[in-house]
């Protein structure tokens, strides 16, 4: 009896994934569905977290246990929400306060100062403040990888002083418009001392393993597969070589990868608007003559072996 029980313990899946962080946009807004939540969906998921031993967690938490290099639980998730669309204060948040989770917002700290008829406005994230933290997510959600870097510093500036003055904030967590990043806007970015950075990659949280300044998050938007996503671990070890730049006329031609772990035979890369493809590893080695074509200008690339995930994303 007890061993059946032990191994129904260990087959559970949260017992055998990793952390997990989720991001939502827009709550019960049909006018929008694919950054769309609806509450009953929402419920759902929270539903589901309960019954299954998860422990939501402030995003904080996640991030101290990557920064200490430390394994974070298997059933930890954390929960955060992007824009600062009016509908997370309307729809969203009262389902959080009836849950009891913990929640980070990342406003775009433009739309709330222009009075955007969809976003939250200053009172209202006060409000919002005592019940979740509120970050950083850019002044006004521009295409970093397409500024010059004195005009990312201004934006960075014109924002952090806004939330400083409006809340009495001074933000420790940063979030890329558009997850959009390059080697350069990171750099500008990190100058600014976040304790973490997060992109929209869907993946998971191992830890040891984790970069705090390109750490991973699913969008649980319009009809993401959430439970699959609570299955993922981090795929650890991974190094993109090729390709490093948006692909020049849109066709992705070699995709190479080394992994850390050699004994890996097989795994799954995925390229945008080309879905996932199984590719042989040679002592840790792939190299694949994928020739795809992408449609997008903003395009992710990945590597999957078993449930283990890493992606990362180019842009145009
Ligand atoms: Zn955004």
């Amino acid at each position: 009896m007890t061993k059946v029980f032990i191994l129904l313990l260990l087959l559970s899946p949260y017992l055998m994934s990793d952390g997990h962080i989720f991001v939502y946009h827009r709550f019960d807004d049909t006018r929008y569905p694919t950054t769309n939540t609806s509450i009953k969906e929402l419920k759902k998921e929270f539903n589901y977290l309960k019954k299954n031993n998860y422990k939501v967690v402030p995003l904080i938490d996640i991030v101290n246990k990557i920064k200490a290099k430390e394994k974070v639980p298997n059933n930890w998730v954390a929960l955060t929400i992007d824009d600062g669309f009016k509908t997370f204060y309307t729809n969203g948040l009262p389902i959080f306060k009836q849950y009891g989770y913990p929640f980070t917002l990342f406003i775009a700290v433009k739309y709330t100062e222009k009075k955007y008829k969809d976003y939250v406005s200053w009172k209202q994230l006060n409000e919002i403040k005592k019940y979740g933290d509120v970050e950083f997510h850019t002044y006004a959600h521009g295409h970093y990888g397409q500024m010059s870097d004195e005009k990312i510093q201004a934006d960075m500036d014109k924002g952090l002083s806004l939330m400083k003055e409006k809340l009495n904030i001074e933000p420790k967590l940063f979030v890329y418009a558009y997850g959009e990043y390059d080697d350069r806007v990171e750099k500008i970015v990190n100058e600014y001392n976040f304790q973490a950075v997060f992109n929209q990659n869907i993946g998971a949280i191992q830890g040891e393993c984790s970069d705090e300044y390109d750490v991973d998050r699913s969008a649980l938007v319009g009809n993401a597969p959430f439970k699959l996503y609570l299955k993922f671990k981090e795929l650890c070890g991974v190094t993109f070589h090729q390709p490093t730049t948006f692909p020049k006329n849109k066709i992705v031609k070699t995709v190479e990868v080394t992994l850390e772990d050699k004994s890996i035979k097989s795994a799954d890369i995925f390229i945008s608007n080309n879905g996932w493809t199984k590719v042989k590893v040679h002592n840790g080695k792939i190299v694949w003559n994928a020739n795809k074509r992408v449609k997008l200008n903003r395009i992710k690339i990945g590597v999957k072996v078993k449930s283990k995930i890493k992606l990362m994303v180019l842009s145009k």
